[in-house]
């Protein structure tokens, strides 16, 4: 399918303004299944981004959003779950053609994002302290107030579904926000800074940075101005964050990576364990931080499982994700499908016997894009490196296994700690595995699934602190403690 694409020529959101960057540059952005370019937006510098801070500062101060009735941020927070869904067509094609994935899981990621808005415009009013029992003639309570001026680094694989994680409970807690996607995918932040300006937010609360996270996310980082950091992406980028925000005591939530075990046991219902097991993976063509890239099969069904999983898997569609019969669209970037095929090489070398795929496809339709193969292997070990590292690709890795302690072993062997499956039919089991998984989140009877009313953090290496739910507003907010004494 081809589509005509009308070039866009974008501006970022800064104290209520849309403006250009003020060093006068731009930076293109990407269909990944073509390469073409789809829009122009600003290249933000140093002074846009510290001028973004000050907006947030200032919005902050002026107290109109901090001190507003919280009734009345909840009724904003609705309108723009409102315009968010009345826009959800424009936005799940923009996000296809920007990051690449299928226009049915751009979709749900959108219905997502409003979902967020929606939760937390409900609980905009429900943020409370609390009274303490202390000796006689004293009254102690706490106070819950907004964080501040909160920072909102978002990663290039979901970009509307997370921005809207973060931004929905900072404005429901009443901060200001300074939101810098990831210079790859800007373009629904872009909109929602839009969305969030049409639906009543004053202006300054909200400003979208467009620019490199090299440059403007290191800024932004060590700004003294910036009272919190919600950070989403890679381990390696978010230990820099940490430093940086060390310097300045700033308070941090890290959603990083994952290597997720998924497990399915021989008393599974195997052939929906055989479609989650599939989806988990090549759902955004493995680029997850919750994808089950390690599937731990028991031995008992391991064959008839492997062979079904990878005829499916071998059968897939891959395609422009704009495409509605596409079942897999390509990797975000041309950089991005070289580290997976390097990974592919990496396994094969090391030993790893690949079951399917491994390639570029043979399509010559797909040879613009930065398409991948989905690939599974067998025989991968934690020592090698595609048993270990996050490949963030469609590649996964399927283990046999005899017992529990054998597979909660093997499944505890990543540094990594953000997600696990379990397929079960035995209850006993379930929980026994739930509970002895070192993860932060285990699905059990299904995978990829998460609410905005489920708290969402990661075990180990993969994050400090949750989003989603009541507990992401511990984060967002601070609990001051006030004692009175009444003698
Ligand atoms: P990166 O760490 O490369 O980038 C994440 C964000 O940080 C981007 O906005 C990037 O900007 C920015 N950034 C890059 N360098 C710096 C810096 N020095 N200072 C401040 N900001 C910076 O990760 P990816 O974008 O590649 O995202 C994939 C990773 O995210 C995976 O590890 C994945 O597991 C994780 N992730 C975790 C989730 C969770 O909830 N736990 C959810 C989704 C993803 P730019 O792109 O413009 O350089």
């Amino acid at each position: 399918m081809t589509m005509t694409v009308q070039l866009q020529k974008l501006k970022m959101l800064i104290g209520g303004e849309w403006k250009d960057g003020s060093g006068g540059q731009s930076f293109s952005i990407l269909d990944p299944s073509n390469n073409q370019i789809i829009a122009e937006v600003p290249r933000a510098t140093k002074d846009d981004a510290s001028h973004a801070v000050e907006s947030a500062k200032t919005a902050f101060q002026s107290t109109e959003w901090r001190d507003m009735d919280s009734a009345k941020r909840g009724r904003i927070l609705t309108k723009l779950t409102g315009l968010v869904r009345e826009s959800s067509d424009e936005l799940a094609r923009l996000e296809t053609l920007n990051e690449g994935k299928t226009l049915r899981e751009s979709k749900g990621d959108v219905a997502w994002a409003a979902r967020a808005f929606e939760y937390f415009a409900g609980l905009a009013d429900k943020i409370e302290g609390s009274t303490i029992p202390v000796p006689p003639k004293r009254l102690d309570y706490t106070l819950r107030e907004p964080l501040g001026v909160t920072l909102h680094i978002v990663p290039w694989n979901y970009p509307i579904a997370l921005a809207a994680r973060s931004l929905a409970p900072a404005l429901a807690a009443g901060d200001t926000v300074v939101m810098k996607p990831s210079e790859t995918t800007p373009l629904t932040a872009l909109k929602l800074g839009e969305l969030a300006s049409k639906a009543g937010v004053p202006k300054g609360v909200v400003n979208v940075i467009t620019g490199s996270g090299a440059e403007v996310g290191t800024h932004l980082v060590s700004h003294r101005d910036i009272d919190g950091i919600i950070f989403t992406g890679s381990n390696e980028t978010g230990k820099h964050v940490m430093e940086a925000a060390a310097k300045n005591v700033t308070h941090v939530l890290m959603e990083l990576g994952g290597k997720n075990p998924h497990i399915v046991f021989s008393d599974a219902d195997v052939p929906r364990a055989i479609k989650a097991v599939k989806d988990g993976i090549f759902t955004n063509a493995g680029q997850m931080c919750w994808a089950g890239s390690r599937a731990f099969i028991h031995e008992s069904i391991y064959d008839g499982f492997a062979r079904e999983l990878v005829d499916k898997t071998s059968r897939m569609k891959l395609g422009p994700g704009i495409d509605e019969s596409t079942e897999m669209g390509p990797a975000v970037s041309r950089s991005r499908q070289e580290t997976i095929l390097a990974y592919i090489k990496d396994g094969v070398e090391e030993g790893a016997k690949l079951l399917c795929g491994g390639e570029k496809p043979s399509d010559s339709n797909l040879g613009k894009g930065n398409f991948v193969e989905p690939t599974i292997f067998g025989e991968v070990t934690g020592e090698m490196k595609i048993g270990c590292d996050e490949i963030f690709g469609p590649v996964l890795s399927i283990t046999k296994f005899k017992t529990v302690d054998e597979v909660v072993s093997l499944a505890n062997e990543s540094d990594y700690g953000l997600y696990g499956g379990v397929w079960t039919s035995n209850l006993k089991t379930a929980h026994e595995v739930a509970s002895r998984l070192e993860v932060g989140g285990v699905a059990i009877n299904e995978y990829l699934v998460t609410f905005p009313q489920t708290p969402f953090g990661g075990y180990k290496d993969s994050g400090i602190g949750h989003e989603n739910g009541i507990r992401a507003m511990e984060y967002y907010t601070r609990t001051k403690n006030v004692s009175i004494n009444l003698g």
